[in-house]
């Protein structure tokens, strides 16, 4: 669809997407009973007095609680409204229908059941002592669309204070899905990760924990340089926090984007729509790689970027065009593999294991149901597939047991999978 028809569809798109909302009951998702309810007998032994029982045993052991309970397959998706989207600090309330978009994404794509809690907690000591008395209720903390910095220190605490999985995911969901599309994109264009030369353009939530994934990667430090809306990040400056100038360059030919984009391998976009200009992408090395991930209007548009650049590889968050670094290839499967081990912590190693499993899947050959799903015939990894779609069937299995073995392996996993034929049938049914 060409930009002109896309916009003279926003207002019939934006009243669909109103009414879609408030059709029959309003919002997105409802709570459903799984065990039966026909009689009396079954409402005895669903209520009083029959829950008695389960409860003296969770009293007993409270680690029957995962046995007795939805526990285990419950995933607590928590926001304070403070960065949503692209929309910026529009409140709980407002924050409410992602929230309940994100449980639905968890039921549908690795049925993991979500209660999604918008909390009136702007501090970084309310939030945290909220979650952290939610503990007993959930399998695992999904944070949303909290602004930075809070959003790092209040991670930082809950994992630390916390024995069930807390992952942030607008911080390392970007991270891994783009981390994965790095991987490949630097692969077809013959480029190595220690070797790239990098541009971070934006030091958000998103930029910094990207940034991290891709030094854990091989990307050296000294080969990366990273911008915020006043600029190049230097050690000089004095109005930045040390999460940030951890990654200041010492480069002193950089005062500019422009002079940044020089010879840069890669451009990564995690800021602001159409600050990047074709002048900047023709002075960027041969055969460059570009993920201009703004939402909803990249650094670069789609369009713009591949007739200025031949030799291009570009990715953005949009599912209109090939290359989307949607965040939905990865939570979903984590969180799965997380819950199935009974982790305590989604760690460096298992989010490692999601991008080199997304990496991967998206190197062999591409089910027949995907061509369908996308109305496609000839899906092959390349320049315009170089991660996964989102409807992918072998998501749940790659990318769940991947990351179930690495909590494993890494030591942070309290229940043991020996039989992985059987826990990939299990998944995929
Ligand atoms: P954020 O925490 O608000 O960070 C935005 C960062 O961009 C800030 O560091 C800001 O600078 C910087 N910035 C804004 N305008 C800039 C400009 N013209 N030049 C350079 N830097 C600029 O937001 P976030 O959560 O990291 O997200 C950033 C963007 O990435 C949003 O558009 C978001 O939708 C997008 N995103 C996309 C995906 C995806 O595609 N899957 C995932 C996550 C985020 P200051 O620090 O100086 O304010
Ligand atoms: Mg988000």
């Amino acid at each position: 669809m060409s930009l002109e028809t896309e916009k003279m569809n926003k207002p019939n798109r934006n009243q669909d997407a109103l009414n879609y909302h408030s059709k029959g009951r309003p919002g997105k998702i409802q709570v459903v009973p799984t065990k039966p309810t026909n009689s009396q007998r079954d409402l005895s032994m669903a209520y009083s007095p029959g829950v008695a029982e389960p409860c003296l045993r969770i009293a007993d052991n409270v680690d029957e609680v995962y046995k007795y309970t939805a526990k285990g397959n419950l995933v607590g998706v928590i926001s304070n409204g403070t960065a949503v989207l692209g929309l910026g600090n529009i409140g709980p309330e407002a924050s409410k229908p992602v929230m309940e978009g994100k449980g639905l994404l968890f039921k549908i794509y690795a049925d993991i059941d979500v209660f999604d809690l918008e909390v009136n907690a702007k501090t970084v000591d309310e939030f945290v002592n909220i979650v952290k008395a939610l503990e007993p209720t959930f399998g695992g903390i999904n944070l949303e669309d909290i602004s930075a910095p809070t959003c790092f220190e209040i991670e930082r605490r809950l994992k630390a204070e916390m024995k069930i999985p807390v992952m942030h995911d607008d911080q390392h969901g970007t991270a891994i899905i783009s981390g994965a599309a790095l991987l490949n994109a630097c692969e077809i264009q013959g480029k190595k990760l220690d070797k790239i030369k990098m541009v971070v353009n934006g030091a958000g939530a998103a930029a910094v924990s990207c940034s991290k994934m891709y030094l854990a990667l091989g990307v050296k430090k000294e080969n990366l340089v990273m911008f915020d809306i006043n600029g190049v990040i230097t050690p000089d400056r004095t109005d930045l926090d040390e999460i940030r100038l951890a990654f200041a360059t010492t480069r002193n030919d950089v005062k500019t984007l422009t002079d940044a984009m020089k010879n840069a391998d890669v451009f990564v976009g995690l800021s602001a729509g159409n600050v990047v200009s074709a002048e900047m992408l023709k002075v960027m090395a041969k055969n460059p790689v570009v993920f201009a991930m703004a939402n909803p209007d990249p650094e670069i548009s789609y369009d713009l970027a591949i007739q200025t650049r031949k030799d291009i590889i570009m990715a953005t968050g949009r599912s209109d065009f090939p290359n989307q670094v949607n965040n939905v290839l990865g939570f979903p499967y984590i969180f799965r593999g997380a819950l199935d081990v009974r982790a305590t912590a989604i760690n460096e190693e298992m989010k490692i294991a999601a991008v080199k499993a997304i990496a991967e899947m998206a190197k062999k050959p591409i089910p027949e149901a995907v061509n369908l799903a996308y109305n496609t015939t000839n899906l092959k990894f390349g320049r315009d597939y170089i991660i996964p779609k989102p409807m992918d069937p072998r998501l749940i299995t790659e990318v769940s047991s991947a990351v179930a073995l690495a909590a494993i392996e890494s030591g942070v996993a309290r229940k043991i999978i020996t039989d992985w034929e059987a826990y990939n049938e299990e998944l995929r049914l």
